[in-house]
């Protein structure tokens, strides 16, 4: 994730940038979205329609007071919209709003420790920026808007999974380039002495 030189990898964004997003992927993200939304219809709808239903036979019955019903369902229409506005996260973007380019990216010798830390910093989940959403070179995962996309083997999809160096290196997020992880004990014990979380072990070879 850092600016090691070494760690660079060549940089495909150019040629990322031209590449249409793959048909399979845009269907997947729609489809999700389609099953989602189409559900929750569904639902709202049923629970309306017994609302309806009860509210109707109470005012006909002359349990509720029609004026009364109308004014409470005022205020209570108000309340509910106020708490879904406040709960709803919806798209979540990365909250800094420098530009990338700016930034002065953290250097840690990354190709000489890939052996003990596979890469991991390029499995951890983050939100892109605008400015990445923006310029579409990063992949974001459709399912989970604006996170990064990771490939079914964990890491990012821009991590070339033979030499784990990044596909988008110059046009990195932000998080890539400020991310330290010599204090994550995610992924090291000691960064000093070379001593990485031994869960890590287990991402050797794949
Ligand atoms: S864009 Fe992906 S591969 Fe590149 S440094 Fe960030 S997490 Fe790693
Ligand atoms: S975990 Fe640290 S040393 Fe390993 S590739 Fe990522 S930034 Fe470099």
């Amino acid at each position: 994730m850092t600016d090691s030189t070494e760690k660079g990898g060549t940089d495909a964004a150019g040629a990322m940038a031209d590449e249409s997003v793959p048909r399979a992927e845009v269907g997947a993200g729609l489809a999700f979205l389609h099953g989602a939304v189409g559900t929750a219809l569904l639902q709202g709808v049923e629970a309306q329609a017994h609302l309806y239903a009860l509210t109707e036979l109470l005012i006909a019955r002359g349990v509720i007071p029609l004026k009364e019903f109308e004014r409470r369902k005022a205020a209570a229409m108000k309340s509910t919209t106020d708490e879904a506005m406040e709960q709803w996260q919806g798209a979540q973007v990365f909250p800094d709003e420098s530009d990338k380019y700016d930034v002065e990216p953290v250097d840690i010798d990354c190709l000489q420790r890939m052996g003990l830390c596979h890469a991991a910093c390029c499995r951890l989940e983050f939100n892109l920026s605008r400015q990445d959403v923006a310029e579409g070179v990063v992949r974001w995962d459709f399912a989970q808007p604006y996170k990064i996309k990771h490939r079914d083997d964990g890491w990012c999809s821009h991590c070339d999974p033979a030499t784990k160096t990044c596909g988008v290196r110059d046009h990195r997020p932000i998080v890539c380039r400020q991310y330290d992880c010599r204090q994550d004990a995610r992924i090291w014990v000691d960064f000093e002495r070379r001593i990485p979380n031994p869960e890590l072990a287990k991402l050797a070879g794949k």
